[in-house]
């Protein structure tokens, strides 16, 4: 049945997938947006007077996931912050926080891209859930353009799941693997894409930022200066 259906799914339209998950399980919650939070404050100071690349990043937060909106939007901020050495700046982020069925606080291809296309939330798109069914489980995890053709409503979004550690860091190294649509990683001291985030270790090279910089445009992800 599972099988099945996964099927079937691939075949419609994201639409048709939003109208068959309402007709299933009717005693579960529905999907419902609680709130949007808007971060405010100029998230690159100094930077505004330089030609930038323009992000607008999107957080996806559901209630009971053990994650809380403010903490998550603070770190996101810190996480763009980080992302201006290459020119990029987050023009705005955006925090939805979200009802729903219990199936969809976990990390699983099958539900989770369901979620996706029912929320239909600009990209790119950070999730913030509780716990993961992929194996290995990893703390976060990117979907860019190349390892989504099997689940193509997933493209361009990052998964954090609840008890990653230095969160800022971490929204940050995943949204280069969707930038750059790369799973590339660094074994250079003090370099952002390190396989093991830390705090510190938060720099980009030159190619990096380039090819950051080449393949969002490419993708739709990062507007040029107006
Ligand atoms: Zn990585």
């Amino acid at each position: 049945m599972a099988a099945f259906e996964f099927l079937r799914l691939s075949a419609l339209t994201f639409a048709l997938v939003a109208g068959a998950m309402h007709a299933q399980g009717a005693d579960e919650p529905a999907l419902r947006i609680v709130r949007k939070i808007m971060a405010e404050e100029s998230l690159a100071p100094g930077e505004a007077a330089r030609p930038s690349l323009r992000l607008h990043l999107t957080l996806a937060l559901m209630r009971g996931t053990g994650w809380e909106a403010e903490p998550v939007l603070e770190a996101a901020k810190h996480a763009a912050r980080i992302l201006a050495q290459c020119d990029i700046l987050a023009t705005s982020i955006e925090l939805t926080e979200f009802e729903g069925p219990d199936r969809y606080r976990t990390l699983f291809t099958p539900v989770s891209r369901r979620l996706v296309a029912e929320l239909g939330l600009p990209k790119p798109t950070v999730f913030f859930v509780a716990e993961t069914r992929h194996r290995p489980a990893f703390d976060a995890e990117a979907v860019g353009r190349g390892n989504s053709r099997t689940r193509p409503e997933m493209a361009d979004t990052v998964w954090i799941v609840r008890g990653a550690r230095d969160v800022e860091a971490v929204i940050a190294h995943e949204l280069v693997h969707v930038l750059s649509d790369s799973g590339e990683h660094s074994e250079e001291a003090g370099n952002l894409m390190r396989e093991d985030t830390s705090p510190g270790a938060t720099r980009l090279s030159p190619a990096q930022c380039d090819k950051i910089v080449k393949t969002g445009i490419a993708n739709g992800l990062l507007r040029p200066p107006k």
